[in-house]
């Protein structure tokens, strides 16, 4: 079985068009989604209708949330929160109740996709470091555990020893360790590689590969100007932060 993950679309189409050309190559078995389907990017309505297209594995995010009145926008900065708002006034009465219908976590076998952690109660907590990672192996039931939110692509591993290690983004599976896969963003990418961002996982192969392609970013900042979303939104496409 191989799945392509993709997460934070932020509804950036040009890089969604992008990643799904080349996922279109990869002999794909099963898309997963990993939640963020809007949010900061000017066709929300448009990277929603293409995701549920591809596929029923999709989990909610924050900024789906938000968007949609599940949560309230008070942890975001301002920018953020207009973006949200934007949003929230953009989204057809289908694509909101859709965002409405998504689960917080889908577990499969020993895989486990989830949106922040693998507790996900919609507290949206982040995992940057191997101590933070430590904390969710101690809890994690399954071996592998798929995440998105901090825009930032990366690998968690704990040894059969409980060491915890930081891997590169191209890795083999070891049978007795465990994994959690920060798959990156798609649509804003935030480690200072502009880039869209996504993963390929080939259970027979024992593979994960996060792979970046190149994207229309100058179209996708001219969008988010023309629809008067905050301008920061359209300038840290170029820097990948
Ligand atoms: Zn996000």
């Amino acid at each position: 079985m191989r799945y392509g993950i993709i997460s934070d679309i932020h509804g950036n189409l040009e890089a969604l068009h992008a990643v799904l050309e080349h996922l279109s190559q990869e002999r794909i078995d099963r898309y997963v989604c990993l939640g963020d389907l809007v949010g900061y990017g000017a066709n929300p309505n448009e990277c929603v209708a293409l995701v549920r297209e591809l596929t029923d594995w999709v989990i909610a995010g924050n900024h789906d949330w938000v968007a949609v009145g599940l949560a309230d926008s008070r942890a975001f900065n301002p920018h953020a929160k207009n973006a949200a708002l934007w949003t929230a006034r953009c989204l057809t009465e289908e694509h909101r109740s859709y965002l409405c219908s998504l689960p917080l976590k889908r577990p499969d076998g020993e895989f486990l996709f989830v949106h922040s952690t693998p507790e996900e109660h919609g507290r949206w907590r982040y995992i940057l470091s191997p101590n933070e990672a430590g904390k969710h192996f101690d809890t994690l039931n399954a071996q592998i555990c798929f995440i998105g939110h901090s825009h930032r692509p990366v690998v968690f591993a704990q040894d059969d020893d409980g060491q915890v290690l930081v891997l590169g983004t191209d890795f083999r599976i070891k049978p007795n360790w465990k994994y959690i896969v920060n798959v990156g963003s798609v649509g804003q990418p935030r480690d200072g590689d502009p880039r869209a961002s996504y993963a390929v996982f080939d259970t027979e192969e024992t593979t994960v590969e996060i792979k970046r392609v190149r994207y229309d970013i100058e179209k996708a900042q001219q969008k988010i100007r023309r629809a008067g979303l905050p301008d920061i939104e359209a300038e840290r496409l170029a820097y990948g932060e």
